[in-house]
């Protein structure tokens, strides 16, 4: 059994915690241009790495709110525990984020807003 350090109660059995799946899943915006094909490996296509691996988690029984962990899934090793909307910040949990697949993926680039006409003049001032 992990015990797992929940970032708002503390240190708690997992059978507290339920896993949410794979962690830092992009969705894309409502206005796209994906194909049907790379809409439905966005929707469907989760990873199972042997290794590193960024999760989504809830504390179920208790605080109900959700967080990342970058957890080692051979050894069960829990690298790293961070807050929902941020990045892992340990060496193991960066590598494990650049190095998914979905960076490269369209959904992941239709999942960044439009840069607007404001921004973009201000790019091309310098
Ligand atoms: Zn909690």
């Amino acid at each position: 059994m992990l015990l797992i350090d929940c970032p708002y109660c503390g240190t708690r059995e997992e059978s507290e915690f339920s896993c949410g799946g794979e962690a830092h899943i992009a969705r894309p915006l409502a206005e796209n241009t994906l194909s049907d094909q790379a809409f439905a490996d966005y929707l469907f296509l989760r990873d199972n790495p042997k290794g590193m691996f960024l999760e989504r988690w809830r504390h179920a029984a208790g605080c109900r709110r959700w967080f990342n962990m970058v957890r080692d899934t051979v050894t069960h090793e829990i690298v790293e525990i961070y807050p929902m909307g941020s990045l892992p910040k340990s060496k193991a949990g960066k590598a494990a984020y650049a190095e998914s697949w979905r960076r490269d993926t369209a959904a992941e680039a239709a999942a960044q807003p439009p840069k607007t006409k404001k921004a973009r003049a201000k790019k091309d001032q310098g």
